[in-house]
C-alpha cells in the first residue's frame, strides 16, 4: 500500500469531529511555535504561560470555526447526497436533517453510493432484458397471428369474388374460414393465459383426485383427434388406478392435453402412445410416451420456450402457436412439481412430470 493510500484509509476512519479537533490541534500548536519565535527573536517578554494561554485561546476558536466550516459546506453537502441516494432506494423517505458530526460519514457515503451504483446497474440490466423480451413477444405474437388473418382473408375473397354461389367449393371455404376463426380464438386465448401467468403468481385450486381417472377423461376428450391419425392410446401395464395426487385438477387436465396432443400431432400416423403412472413414495410420476419421430437433442433445453417449435410449419398445420409446452411448465412450476422431456430419434419421446402423492382422498 503506498504512502498515500494509508493516508487516505487513515483519514477515512477519522469522524467529522476528530479531523476538526486535529486541524486545530495543528493550528494551536505551530501558532505557539510562531509565538515563541517572535517572542525570542523580537524579545517581546511574554512568559511562557501567555504563549499558552495565547495558543489555547486561537486552538479553541479555530476548533469552533473549523467545525462550523467543515459542518456547512463540506458534510451537509455530503449528507445531501446521501440523502438524495437514500431517498432513491427507499420507499419511505429517510429523513436526515442534522449532520452527525460523531460519525464516519465518509465510509457511510461510499458504501451507500456503492450500492446504490450496483442496484441501478441490475435494474438498468433488467429493464433492458425486459424490453427485449417484450419486443420478441410482440414480433412472436403477429407473425402468429398473421397466417389465419391471410388464410381467412383469402377465403372470404375468393367467396365474394363468386365462390359462394360455386357449389364445388362454398361450403368447403367456409368451413376453411372457421377453421381459420378458430385458430385465431384459440392462439389469442393461450396467449391470454400465457400473459396471465407470467404476469401474476399462479392461482392453484388444491384438490385431490385419482390421477388415473383424469388421464382416462382426457384420453377419452382425445379420441377424436387421435382417430384422425389413428392412433391408439393405452395405459401401460400394471398400471396403479388408485394413486391419489394433491394438485389443481383443472390445470393438470390442461398438461395432459397439451401432452396428448402434442404426442398425437407430432407421433406418426397409426402410432402409439402409453401413459404410464410409477408411485415414487412421496410423488407420482406421471409418463406420456410415444413412438414417433422423436426430437433431436439439440431442440429438447429449448422446447419449453414461447414459441418454440421444431418444424414450424408442421407445427402450424396441426394449429398450434408453439405456447403449450410453456405453459404445461409453468403449471408444473406452480404446483413446486418437475417436468422433464427425453427423446430418440426415430423411436419416440416421453415426456414426464411429477405430482405430489396423498394417501387419501
Ligand atoms: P400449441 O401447444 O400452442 O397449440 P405446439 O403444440 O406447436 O402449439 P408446444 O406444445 O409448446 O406447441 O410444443 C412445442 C414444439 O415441440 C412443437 O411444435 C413440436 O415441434 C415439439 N413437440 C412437442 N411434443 C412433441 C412430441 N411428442 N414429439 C415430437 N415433437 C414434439
Ligand atoms: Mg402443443
Amino acid at each position: 500500500m503506498s504512502g498515500t493510500e494509508q493516508v487516505n484509509n487513515q483519514l477515512k476512519k477519522i469522524t467529522p469531529k476528530q479531523l476538526a479537533y486535529l486541524m486545530a490541534m495543528a493550528v494551536t500548536v505551530s501558532s505557539f511555535m510562531v509565538s515563541l519565535f517572535f517572542n525570542v527573536v523580537l524579545q517581546v517578554g511574554a512568559s511562557v504561560g501567555q504563549l499558552f494561554g495565547l495558543a489555547a485561546i486561537t486552538g479553541l476558536i479555530c476548533y469552533g470555526l473549523f467545525y462550523w466550516a467543515l459542518e456547512h459546506f463540506i458534510y451537509r453537502r455530503i449528507k445531501l447526497i446521501y440523502k438524495n441516494i437514500h431517498n432513491r432506494k427507499q420507499t419511505h423517505r429517510v429523513v436526515v436533517d442534522k449532520v452527525d458530526m460523531n460519525k464516519h460519514l465518509i465510509d457511510e457515503v461510499e458504501d451507500e453510493v456503492g450500492e446504490w451504483a450496483k442496484d441501478y446497474q441490475t435494474e438498468i440490466e433488467q429493464l433492458k432484458r425486459l424490453e427485449n423480451y417484450r419486443r420478441e413477444f410482440i414480433g412472436n405474437v403477429s407473425h402468429e397471428l398473421k397466417t389465419p388473418i391471410f388464410a381467412l382473408e383469402g377465403y372470404l375473397e375468393t367467396l365474394l369474388d363468386g365462390g359462394l354461389y360455386d357449389e364445388k367449393i362454398n361450403t368447403k371455404y367456409i368451413e376453411k374460414a372457421l377453421k381459420n376463426a378458430e385458430r385465431l380464438g384459440s392462439i389469442v386465448k393461450d396467449l391470454e393465459t400465457i400473459t396471465q401467468y407470467e404476469a401474476s403468481v399462479l392461482q392453484i385450486n388444491w384438490g385431490r383426485f385419482k390421477i388415473y381417472d383424469l388421464c382416462n377423461e382426457v384420453i377419452e376428450e382425445m379420441e377424436r383427434l387421435a382417430k384422425i391419425q389413428n392412433t391408439e392410446i393405452l395405459f401401460k401395464e400394471g398400471i396403479n388406478r388408485n394413486l391419489i395426487v394433491q394438485a389443481d385438477s383443472e390445470k393438470i387436465r390442461q398438461v395432459l392435453n397439451n401432452l396428448i396432443s402434442n404426442a398425437i400431432k407430432y407421433g406418426k400416423e397409426n402410432g402409439k402412445i402409453w401413459v404410464g403412472l410409477y408411485d415414487m413414495e412421496k410423488y407420482v410420476l406421471i409418463e406420456i410416451t410415444d413412438n414417433g419421430n422423436g426430437i433431436a437433442e439439440e431442440h429438447l433445453p429449448r422446447l419449453f420456450e414461447r414459441f418454440y417449435r421444431i418444424d414450424p410449419s408442421r407445427s402450424r398445420h396441426h394449429g398450434g402457436a408453439g405456447l403449450g409446452l410453456a405453459i404445461v411448465k409453468h403449471i408444473i412450476e406452480a404446483h413446486h412439481q418437475t417436468i422433464h422431456v427425453r427423446s430418440t430419434l426415430g423411436k419416440g419421446t416421453t415426456f414426464g412430470f411429477t405430482l405430489q402423492k396423498k394417501k387419501f382422498l
